[in-house]
Order: structure tokens, then sequence, then C-alpha cells
């Protein structure tokens, strides 16, 4: 299988690391194309892909055609592609907020076309992507999807009008994430903490937390009360989140965040 990528930023780049450290797809199978002469360069060196000015070069080359360019210019990019993705592609967009009645309507009217929300964790083979289908798409698309991207993490269908709320919580999360991993890195360094073992401690807490939160069966809020001792150390950090309004503004940020992905489309 060979799959090509339209735009080699920070998202492609993650999602091509991700199949070739996992063996899924030999990087020589791998196309990208982007305007940033350096971007083309380094990951020429860093990942061994073919890479190429030409966005029309990578579709000749793919079975899959990933559009990882901004929404900003997803329109151009549809523009210069519009003739060429045949109904032997699969058209994958990764773009938030664009939908795929848009993406259809800008290619040709029986071209297959997916909608994917994948995050950066995929590098680290630890993703969380959610996707939907278009209307020319085959029945095998939505499983093929499906299956190359749990190979890097976790891929659940999702019907569209749900994509913006998971862009917010999914795609924008990792961030929030690593701000309370910076945030509470630096209270353990002003506290004396080297720097490296703080953040050590402080990533190794989020990933132990996560992955009981997973593993558990138990609500995230089970698992706080069961460390949360009366008169304790954990009810007074707690306090402090609460009268910071800590939960209200991870819960608006997700909102926001989603809102702007509806924005964009
Ligand atoms: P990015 O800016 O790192 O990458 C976009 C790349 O597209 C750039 O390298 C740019 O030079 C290139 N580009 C611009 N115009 C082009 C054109 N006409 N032809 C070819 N290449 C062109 O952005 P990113 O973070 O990789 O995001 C890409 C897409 O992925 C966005 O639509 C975003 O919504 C989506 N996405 C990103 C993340 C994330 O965590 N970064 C998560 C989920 C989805």
């Amino acid at each position: 299988m060979r799959i090509g990528f339209v735009g080699a930023g920070r998202m492609a780049q993650a999602i091509a690391k991700g199949f070739t450290s996992r063996g899924i797809i030999k990087s020589r199978n791998i196309w990208a194309s982007d305007r940033a002469e350096k971007t083309l360069e380094r990951i020429s060196t860093e990942l061994r892909i073919n890479v190429t000015h030409d966005n029309r070069e990578v579709v000749e080359h793919s079975d899959i055609l990933v559009l990882s360019v901004k929404p900003q210019v997803m329109d151009t990019v549809l523009a210069e592609l519009s003739d060429l993705t045949d109904p032997s592609k699969l058209v994958v967009s990764v773009a938030a907020g664009v939908t795929l009645d848009h993406l259809q309507s800008r290619l040709l009217p029986d071209s297959r076309v997916i909608r994917l929300m994948p995050n950066t964790p995929i590098l680290a083979n630890a993703g969380a992507s959610v996707y939907c289908v278009g209307k020319a798409a085959k029945p095998e698309d939505g499983p093929l999807i499906e299956a190359l991207f749990k190979s890097v993490g976790t891929c659940d269908y999702l019907p569209e009008n749900l994509m913006d709320a998971a862009t917010g919580l999914s795609g924008s999360g990792p961030a929030f994430i690593f701000e309370a991993i910076d945030a509470m890195t630096s209270a353990g360094v002003q506290m004396g903490l080297p720097l490296s073992l703080a953040q050590r401690l402080v990533c190794q807490t989020v990933h132990g937390a996560g992955l009981l939160a997973l593993q558990s069966g138990q609500s995230p809020a089970e698992l706080r009360d069961a460390i949360t001792s009366p008169g304790g150390t954990t009810i007074a950090g707690l306090s402090e989140l609460e009268a910071r309004g800590f939960r209200a503004a991870l819960w608006q940020a997700v909102m926001t965040s989603a809102k702007r992905s509806a924005e964009l489309g």
C-alpha cells in the first residue's frame, strides 16, 4: 500500500513516523509534498520518505492520499487536485472542521473520501483517532483506515456531526495536557526538584493516571476519591484547583476548541 501526504507538517510527520516505526508501511512507499523546502529536506533525511514540491506527483504515487494542510489552504489544494482524485484513490482529510460535503463538492463526484481526526500521540503509538466516511466511499474504506490508525493507537467511527466535538477533545486535547505537564513541572522545579526528574515524574503520573482510568473500569471521580483522604494533601491541592476554576477552564477549553473547528469548516 502506498500513502501520500499533501502538506508535510507536524501531523503528516507524526502519522508517517508512526506507520514507519511500527513497520505498517515502508518508508519507500510514502510520498509527501510541501511548499517549504526545509521541511522537505529534513523529512527526506529523517524519515527517508519520498518528497516533492509537486502535490500532483504525490497523488500519482499514492493509493491513500492524506490531505494534511491547514483548513485555510484546503481549498487551494482541492482546486489543484480536483481532476486527479479518481475512485482508485482513497482521499483522507485530517483538517479540522472541513466537512465531507465540502471535500466531496470540490473533488470528482465519485471520489472516495474519509474525514479523520487524529492526534500527535500517534508518534508514541498512543494516538486517539476518529473518522467518518463520505458517500462515495467503498464499504471496505472505513475499516481499512480504522485498521491502519488502530496500529498506532485507537481509532473509532463517529457520525460526522460529532467530529468537531472530538476535535476539541482529542485533536487539540494533547495541548491541554502538555500545558498541565509544563505547569506541574515548573512547580516541582520551584520546590527544588531537578527539571528532568520533575518532568519525568509528571509525565509518568499523567501516563499512569490515563492507563488506570482506561483499565480500572472505575470513573475518574471514583479514582480521584480513592486517593483523597479527609484533611489530607490531595484535598488541599484539589481545593486550590476548585478555587481557581481548573475544571471549568478545561471544560470550556474543549468546547471553545470544538467551536473553532466548526468555524473553520
Ligand atoms: P503544519 O503547519 O505543521 O503543516 C501544514 C503543512 O502544509 C506545512 O508544512 C505547510 O508548508 C504545508 N502547505 C501549506 N500550503 C501548502 C500547499 N498549497 N501545498 C502543499 N503543502 C502546503 O500543520 P499541522 O499541525 O500538521 O496541521 C495540518 C492539518 O492537520 C490541519 O488541517 C489540522 O487541522 C490537522 N490536525 C492537526 C493536529 C495537530 O495536533 N497538529 C491534530 C489533528 C489534526
